[in-house]
């Protein structure tokens, strides 16, 4: 019996499918990826933040041990809201690059600093050897409604401009599937992220989303904008729910109903939790890659286990653990 691979809906044609009819004809997957000439494996990132405290720094280095032999392209260092951990953010970047074969990206913002200053950030960097740089104009600590600082670099473009002229780094800059929550529509949003990438950067990470639709939808409206670069995908494994309310709240991320439901009653159970964490995450990238997408940034609140799962099931294997790479 031959089958379509989509039905829509129930209905075909306006007429009521028999639920065998509906569990023939429905949506099917296509199965676990293949690693095959068609399918290359996908380039990761990872982001981590900087550590408050000795444990958690130490927390952080198992993390990143754990993660580097995924040889990811590269990963990246967060930066405090109001340049809050500019030292804590340079000394992680700087032992990245001393101690580890990875290559670091350093989150830099605009938020409470002239340009001066933050050109002598970003020159420190590139004395460090840091030749990539995640440019956001950052947000006021608080909550505050921002304001340029003067003779500061106003928005993310800007910045994206003056570290053209420090030097040759290659430049990350954020993107906005469901739209910057400041921003005054999803067009001028989208401009605005135009205007980063001619400015000079190669590429922007998403903010998290869970609805893969918005994501994809999100790729139409760049490319009939004209954008070629890629917009690659922000992926947070969400175990813990109620954080991640708070952070989508936070960052005009949409939390669909489904994912309440999922994790309705599974409070007080974190092993529960981190399983249907893993499942939630797998299938957005399964079904990110199934689209085309092949390269993933992870927000990875410095715990490794779930992006190692994760990376697994996308086929990237540890160079140490013998798999083909
Ligand atoms: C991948 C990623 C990493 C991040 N890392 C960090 C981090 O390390 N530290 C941190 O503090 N924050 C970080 N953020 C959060 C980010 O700083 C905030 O989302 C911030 O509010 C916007 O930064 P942006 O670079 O997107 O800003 P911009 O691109 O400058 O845009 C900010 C807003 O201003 C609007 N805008 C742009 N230009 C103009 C203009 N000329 N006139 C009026 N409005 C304008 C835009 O439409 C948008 O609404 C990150 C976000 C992402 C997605």
């Amino acid at each position: 019996m031959k089958h379509s691979p989509i039905a829509p809906d129930a209905t075909v044609l306006g007429r009521e499918l028999a639920p065998l009819e509906r569990w023939l004809t429905g949506p099917r997957f296509a199965g676990l990826p293949a690693r095959d000439a068609a399918q290359p494996t996908p380039l990761l990132s990872f982001e981590f933040f900087p550590p408050r405290t000795e444990a958690l720094e130490a927390q952080l280095w198992t993390c990143i041990r754990r993660l580097e032999p995924l040889r990811p392209r590269f990963v990246s260092v967060t930066y405090g809201a109001g340049g809050s951990t500019q030292t804590r953010t340079h000394a992680t970047v700087a032992r990245i690059v001393q101690e580890t074969s990875l290559v670091p990206a350093a989150h830099l913002t605009c938020v409470g600093a002239d340009c001066a200053a933050i050109d002598e950030v970003a020159r420190r960097y590139w004395d460090a050897g840091v030749r990539h740089v995640v440019a956001l104009r950052g947000d006021v600590p608080g909550g505050g409604k921002y304001e340029p600082h003067p003779g500061g670099y106003a928005y993310a473009a800007d910045l994206v401009a003056g570290l053209r002229r420090i030097g040759d780094f290659e430049i990350s800059v954020a993107a906005y599937p469901e739209t910057h929550p400041e921003a005054p529509d999803p067009s001028f949003d989208l401009d605005n992220l135009k205007r980063k990438l001619d400015a000079g950067a190669t590429r922007a990470i998403t903010q998290f989303f869970f609805d893969t639709a918005v994501y994809l939808r999100f790729l139409d409206r760049c490319m009939a904008a004209g954008i070629t670069a890629p917009i690659v995908p922000g992926i947070m494994p969400v175990s813990n729910y109620a954080q991640a309310v708070k952070f989508s709240a936070g960052c005009g991320a949409s939390v669909p109903a489904w994912l309440g439901h999922l994790f309705a009653g599974a409070d007080e159970d974190p092993e529960l939790r981190r399983m249907l964490a893993a499942v939630v995450a797998a299938e957005q990238v399964r079904l990110l890659q199934a689209n085309g997408v092949d390269e993933f940034h992870f927000y990875t609140l410095n715990r490794p286990e779930l992006v190692y799962a994760i990376a697994h099931i996308l086929g990237v294997r540890s160079t140490s653990s013998g798999a083909p790479g």
